[in-house]
């Protein structure tokens, strides 16, 4: 397709994304919904096979049940923990919080959970391109602060329209619906109803700095469709150190107002608790009888050192006894390695520093731009062999994901053909205490795609883009 003709679709484009919705605020004002610009997406949808991305959705259900156990079993947390709370302050903070709920006793049973489990399609480090021979395997499951369900739940009419302005033939069969948005606030109006207070709210915890407002005002306006009644307030932590009582059925208020729900759009990253009134403020949450989406337990079954646990021979199906679930979340699973001294990590570290490139390097972080790649593979372990400091980091075999071409657009940026790689998240639900599942549902889709050449962050920069699947 010639360039100008390109050009005048992505402008085109741009306006439909605004016009459904998918915003986002600026990087100038971050803190203001003032100036709003398009969030960056692709022009076109990607290519995803219907069989990976059914593959990824009907594991969906098996992998919230496993993880809503995971986060019950004390002693996996435990046994799994225990090396990197003495050297992880931040993993640290939050297994003193889940202590000293369980010593004092829950006060809610139930927890909510809003996930996103995270892929990539591996093609195994080969050059062979064939779409049917590439493997769905996992990146990470999100438990905390899953975010873009608001803005891809409004991409299909954008690509729908960019196809059709492109003269691009498509079956609309292959563009199904996808409203996570929906699913998500599906999910915050059921743990409302749980609480069972109609004049409680649901209190979403954000950061005064934040971009992607936008992407949580769809939950709340999904969330008054569904059920009117269904009220939705925001505030930081900062602030709810302040405003907060919890009185002595440990029910929490904010200036004034019952919380039936909390939703965490903060609170995954050490930088999010300025100080220990924040830490002392979440500990606050965690006592209350609010319904917490996350529990901080779930917050720890969701780190990057569980999901390795996870891996070993016979801890999923410690969780799971439907061998048909265990190996549809097995499927999924690559190599993952603990580095603690004395385990496998000891011989793992000497391939990896041979061969770095096949290895990504975790801690225990969310949010992205966190995890180590290539040459800093080896300086990073030659450094730490003698410290205990390792045992804060898994090591996971890299997947080399299926490259396609697209056109990233973004606010900014020039327009240009690209060869891109996408990675697929599947959204799920779950309410539930330890013994009895009220509800546990997979509830769409989300593909993001990013540069061939940019690991994610640090010095290139990662475009995070949206779109659906346009499977052939
Ligand atoms: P976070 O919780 O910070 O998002 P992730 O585990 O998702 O951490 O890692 C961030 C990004 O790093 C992913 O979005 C993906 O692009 C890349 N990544 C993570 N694990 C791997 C892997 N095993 N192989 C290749 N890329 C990976
Ligand atoms: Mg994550
Ligand atoms: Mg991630």
């Amino acid at each position: 397709m010639d360039v100008m003709k390109i050009k005048e679709v992505a402008e085109r484009a741009k306006e439909m994304a605004l016009l459904s919705g998918l915003q986002m605020r600026p990087a100038e004002s971050p803190s203001s919904s003032d100036l709003i610009h398009h969030g960056p997406f692709t022009l076109f949808p990607s290519k995803i096979p219907s069989k990976l991305l059914s593959q990824a959705k009907e594991a969906q259900k098996d992998f919230n049940l496993m993880m809503h156990r995971v986060a019950h079993d004390h002693d996996f947390l435990y046994q799994s923990l225990k090396n990197v709370i003495k050297v992880d302050e931040f993993t640290k903070h939050l297994w003193d919080i889940y202590e000293a709920v369980k010593k004092e006793g829950p006060a809610q049973t139930k927890c909510l959970g809003l996930f996103r489990n995270d892929y990539m399609m591996d093609t195994g480090g080969t050059t062979n391109t064939n779409m049917d021979n590439l493997k769905l395997k996992q990146i990470e499951f999100n438990t905390i602060a899953s975010s873009f369900g608001g803005l891809v739940s409004q991409l299909r009419d954008v690509h729908r329209y960019s196809l059709s302005e492109a003269d691009i033939e498509f079956k609309e069969d292959n563009m199904p619906d996808n409203n996570p948005a929906n699913g998500l606030a599906g999910g915050l109006v059921i743990g409302w109803e749980s609480y069972g207070k109609q004049s409680a709210y649901v209190l979403f915890i954000v950061d005064k700095v934040e971009r992607n407002r936008m992407d949580q005002l769809w939950l709340e306006k999904e969330a008054f469709n569904i059920n009117r009644h269904c009220k939705v307030i925001y505030s930081t932590f900062q602030d709810i150190g302040t405003n907060s009582v919890l009185n002595d059925s440990k029910e929490l208020f904010i200036e004034g107002k019952e919380i039936a729900v909390v939703y965490f759009r903060s609170g995954y990253s050490p930088d999010q608790y300025k100080s220990q009134q924040d830490w002392d403020t979440r500990l606050k949450i965690e006592r209350s009888k609010a319904i917490k989406c996350p529990t901080v337990h779930y917050q720890l079954a969701g780190t990057k050192k569980i999901q390795q646990e996870l891996a070993r021979p016979g801890a999923v199906e410690r969780f799971l006894s439907d061998p048909v679930a265990v190996d549809r979340v097995r499927q999924t699973f690559i190599g993952q390695y603990s580095l603690d001294k004395g385990s496998e990590g000891d011989e793992v570290i000497e391939r990896a520093i041979k061969e770095p490139r096949k290895f990504v390097v975790k801690p225990q972080r969310e949010g992205g731009g966190n995890n180590l790649y290539d040459e800093q593979i080896p300086d990073f372990l030659k450094e730490n062999r003698d410290s205990d400091e390792r045992s804060a980091y898994i090591i996971m075999e890299r997947i080399f994901p299926f490259v396609q071409k697209n056109y990233l657009i973004k606010k900014g940026e020039e327009l240009l053909l690209r060869n891109v790689v996408n990675e697929i998240g599947i959204y799920g639900v779950l309410l539930g205490s330890e013994s009895d599942i009220l509800e546990n549902k997979e509830i769409g889709h989300l593909v993001r795609t990013k540069s061939e050449d940019s690991n994610e962050g640090g010095v290139v920069i990662y475009v995070r883009a949206l779109f659906d699947y346009n499977p052939e």
